[in-house]
């Protein structure tokens, strides 16, 4: 057994870890347990400071979870989506391939909660029907490879499956999504990064909610990704409690940047079934990107989005910088405006600028 695997089997998950560990009653960690399983293991358990803390939100299962229970269960209706199982093709040119169903943590805000932890829900049964769909889909050039994390499968495995999918000529790239940089970083060694670069291009997108999980543990792992050539970005989740400050993401994504780790997307957290304490108001979200976007680097920037049930997709929001619009001119406002007085602002109006054609600023 590797090391990250003795830290899963050593994971807080029993009922009565749970009472123990967090003083929670026996009634509501049972119940909790029926519902929606505890896996914390020591690497991510090491790293909560106090109870209640971003962390520990994230991880530890709470009572609140049982009192939205008539809340959407597939929010993304993402089973609609599935062609074949372990298939879910929402857009046209790629698809996310379900591999495991397992993770290294269970995080309590998780969208797929009802597949997550579920052998029988993705299965490796449903691998070769997958294949046979890609295959046969010559317009999906971009596989996602999604679970569960696809980083719970041994080296073996996964090589397999990579192997299988650089045999079908249209695939031109494979994104690995995974939480296991920041939730157990031991996972990523050597020998994984080594056996990774052989199927290039791959790119990895993680999941860092907040500043306390970039560690030296983390960090390494990230390096070792980047040091093979696996480009890694990051997708954050806006939730109450845990990162809803402007100050909190803005140190996030900075310290990201410094670690190799580019911002990618910031996702207002979507109604879940037992995750809906989590949820923020638009506004908070529009505050959190206003704080970014001109106050720090561009790279440290991820796109806004709310990420809409069904043919939905991800919507890109954005702050309203475009004040007025017509045939003659367009009214902008900058970042300082109504804040502080600039040289081309003296009062503290928006600027005025007469363009030929409105010129949009892409987030
Ligand atoms: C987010 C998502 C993707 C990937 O979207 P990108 O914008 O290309 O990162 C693909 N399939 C599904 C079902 C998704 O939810
Ligand atoms: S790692 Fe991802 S899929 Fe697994 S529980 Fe956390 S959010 Fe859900």
């Amino acid at each position: 057994m590797e090391l990250w695997q003795e830290m899963v089997r050593d994971s807080v998950h029993t009922v009565d870890h749970v009472v123990e560990k967090f003083g929670i009653d026996r009634k509501t960690a049972e119940d909790l347990d029926e519902f929606f399983q505890a896996r914390i293991n020591p690497y991510y358990l090491s790293l909560i400071r106090y109870p209640g803390d971003p962390i520990w939100l994230q991880c530890v299962p709470a009572k609140v979870e049982l009192e939205d229970l008539d809340a959407e269960e597939d929010p993304l209706h993402e089973d609609e989506m599935s062609p074949v199982p372990n298939i879910t093709h929402r857009y046209p040119d790629r698809a996310l391939f379900l591999v495991t169903s397992q993770c290294g943590i269970y995080c309590r805000f998780c969208t797929r909660k009802r597949k997550v932890g579920d052998y029988e829900k993705i299965s490796m049964k449903g691998l070769e029907s997958a294949f046979k769909y890609l295959e046969q889909h010559t317009e999906i050039r971009d596989v996602i490879l999604s679970g569960g994390d696809p980083l719970m499968l041994t080296d073996t495995m996964l090589e397999k499956i990579l192997q299988r999918l650089r045999q079908i000529k249209h695939i031109e790239i494979i994104r690995l999504g995974t939480r296991m940089p920041v939730v157990l970083p031991q996972r990523i060694t050597t020998k994984l990064v080594n056996m990774l670069k052989k199927y290039h291009p791959i790119y990895c997108n993680t999941h860092f909610n907040h500043p306390w999980e970039i560690t030296e543990e983390s960090s390494k792992a990230c390096t070792l990704l980047a040091d093979a050539g696996v480009p890694v970005g990051n997708q954050m989740v806006i939730m109450k409690g845990v990162n809803d400050d402007p100050a909190v993401v803005k140190e996030l994504m900075q310290k990201l940047l410094r670690i190799r780790v580019r911002p990618y997307y910031m996702y207002m957290a979507d109604e879940t079934k037992g995750a809906n304490h989590f949820r923020t108001s638009l506004e908070t979200g529009l505050k959190i990107a206003e704080a970014l976007r001109g106050h720090t680097s561009g790279l440290a920037i991820p796109h806004f989005v709310i990420d809409a049930p069904g043919g939905g997709g991800k919507i890109p929001i954005l702050p309203n910088y475009v004040l007025h619009m017509d045939e003659e001119e367009i009214i902008l406002r900058n970042k300082t405006n109504g804040k502080k007085p600039s040289k081309t602002s003296p009062n503290g109006k928006p600027e005025r600028k007469k363009v030929e054609e409105p010129v949009l600023e892409e987030v």
